[in-house]
């Protein structure tokens, strides 16, 4: 199950951060999601409320998210687009010689206390 690697990613992440600034309970953690990561919102917070209530600094924490737009770039007419309505297709020009820009993030925006 993928969003449950995830889940002991940020638990260990936040309890570096907690441990580092001698935090002892942390009481939410806000991520940021990118529209087109592979992550689940819902099944990240199952796995969360599981593993989260097994440690002490993070017993009961909330596990909120920032869904962050996917943008796609086309190298062709250097237009910037949504990569949700138009995919890999640059609706500008019709190339698919695109990357994507940004979408894709799974990262610790901030630790509440
Ligand atoms: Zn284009």
């Amino acid at each position: 199950m993928h969003e449950l690697g995830i889940v002991f990613y940020i638990i260990r992440d936040v309890k570096e951060a907690a441990r580092e600034h001698g935090v002892e309970k942390v009481s939410a953690v806000v991520m940021n999601i990118g529209e087109v990561s592979t992550i689940v919102p819902e099944y990240l917070m199952d796995c969360w409320r599981w593993a989260a209530d097994k440690e002490d600094l993070l017993r009961g924490a909330e596990l909120r998210f920032h869904i962050l737009p996917a943008v796609t770039y086309c190298q062709d007419c250097h237009a910037e687009y949504g990569t949700v309505a138009h995919g890999k297709k640059c609706p500008h020009c019709g190339s698919e010689n695109t990357y994507l820009l940004r979408g894709n993030e799974v990262e610790i925006k901030e630790i509440e206390v």
